[in-house]
């Protein structure tokens, strides 16, 4: 079965379908992306994925190419169109194209909206999640608005080639002060010697995961002992327990940091209990989003609580 994406208002074989070359997510990295997981056909969490994407759009001044709603539409039906029952399913939006020039182009330039989806083997990932990944560090180099989920990953990019590179499966960012700031497309967490959980606050440094929401929703609901600050390459390596977070891996364990045993060198007890809790409320996650319930999210509005829809 060929495989079909949805391009400026048209769906179309992958091969047939094109962005024109003076488009700006190719030109300048100008535009940003969502990746959601579809599970049952469901796409979960869409509702938080709206909301940053909303967010995102307005940090850049980028329109929507059309209503949220519409966007919606069009995600359930090039998850249809593939036939994805468990996967993600990925938007990209842009500033459009017109002749290079840095400034923006004028109104009269449509933004552009790819959408593809594309199935995932769980078994395959329910096995990498038994054994748990490795992680190196490596200086965070990136700009300073990496809360805005940009198309823009030339940093990540190399970081997640060097961990390849070093038999691993994802690349921690470390700041000038030495604290973990997150994986290169991922949310980093700790579990200390003394059974607390540890992330870093999302205001500074990193992308606010919708993962990580979900899983500090998990970790309030169960009670689970948690800070929220920054911690150390070391502090980590001498954790209890690690992992990370993301719509693609969910709540995966790390059982190496620079090639030291994290733990017992597998899978934590509390990793695995995070990683179950997501299964279980993911199924339970309303089967749609409507903009009302988005709008009165305080905690992914922009600094002035607008919604741009
Ligand atoms: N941080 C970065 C840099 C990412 O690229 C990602 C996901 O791609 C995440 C964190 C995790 O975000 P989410 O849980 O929304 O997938």
């Amino acid at each position: 079965m060929s495989r079909i994406a949805y391009v400026n208002g048209r769906y179309l074989p992958l091969s047939q379908a094109t962005i024109g070359i003076e488009d700006r997510g190719y030109m300048f990295a100008d535009g940003v992306y969502e990746v959601c997981v579809v599970k049952n056909k469901r796409i979960i969490d869409e509702g938080r994925h709206m909301s940053r994407l909303a967010r995102s759009l307005n940090e850049l001044r980028i329109r929507w190419p059309m209503a949220p709603s519409a966007l919606g539409v069009v995600m359930r039906e090039t998850i249809r169109r593939n036939r994805v029952s468990n996967g993600v399913v990925y938007v990209q939006i842009t500033r459009g194209a017109g002749p290079r020039n840095h400034a923006f182009p004028p109104d009269t330039v449509s933004p552009s909206a790819v959408v593809v989806a594309r199935p995932i083997d769980r078994e395959q990932v329910e096995r990498v999640a038994s054994e748990g990944i490795a992680v190196i560090t490596t200086p965070d180099n990136r700009w300073e608005r990496v809360d805005i989920k940009s198309v823009s990953l030339l940093p990540n990019v190399l970081a997640k080639q060097a961990a390849k590179e070093a038999g691993a499966a994802e690349a921690w960012f470390v700041d000038k002060a030495g604290h973990v700031t997150e994986g290169a497309s991922s949310n980093a967490w700790i579990v200390t010697e003394d059974g607390v959980l540890v992330t870093r606050t999302a205001d500074s440094g990193i992308l606010r995961g919708v993962t990580r929401q979900v899983v500090l929703d998990l970790i309030r609901r169960e009670g689970i002992t948690f800070e929220e600050r920054s911690f150390t390459v070391s502090e980590a390596q001498a954790a209890r327990e690690a992992f990370i977070s993301s719509a693609g891996n969910l709540v995966m364990p790390v059982v190496r940091i620079n090639g030291r045993a994290i733990g017992e060198g597998k899978p934590g007890p509390l990793s695995l209990k995070l990683r179950q809790l997501f299964f279980t409320q993911a199924d339970a996650s309303p089967l749609a989003w409507t903009p009302g319930a988005i709008a009165h999210e305080p905690d992914l509005s922009d600094k002035e609580g607008n919604f741009h829809f």
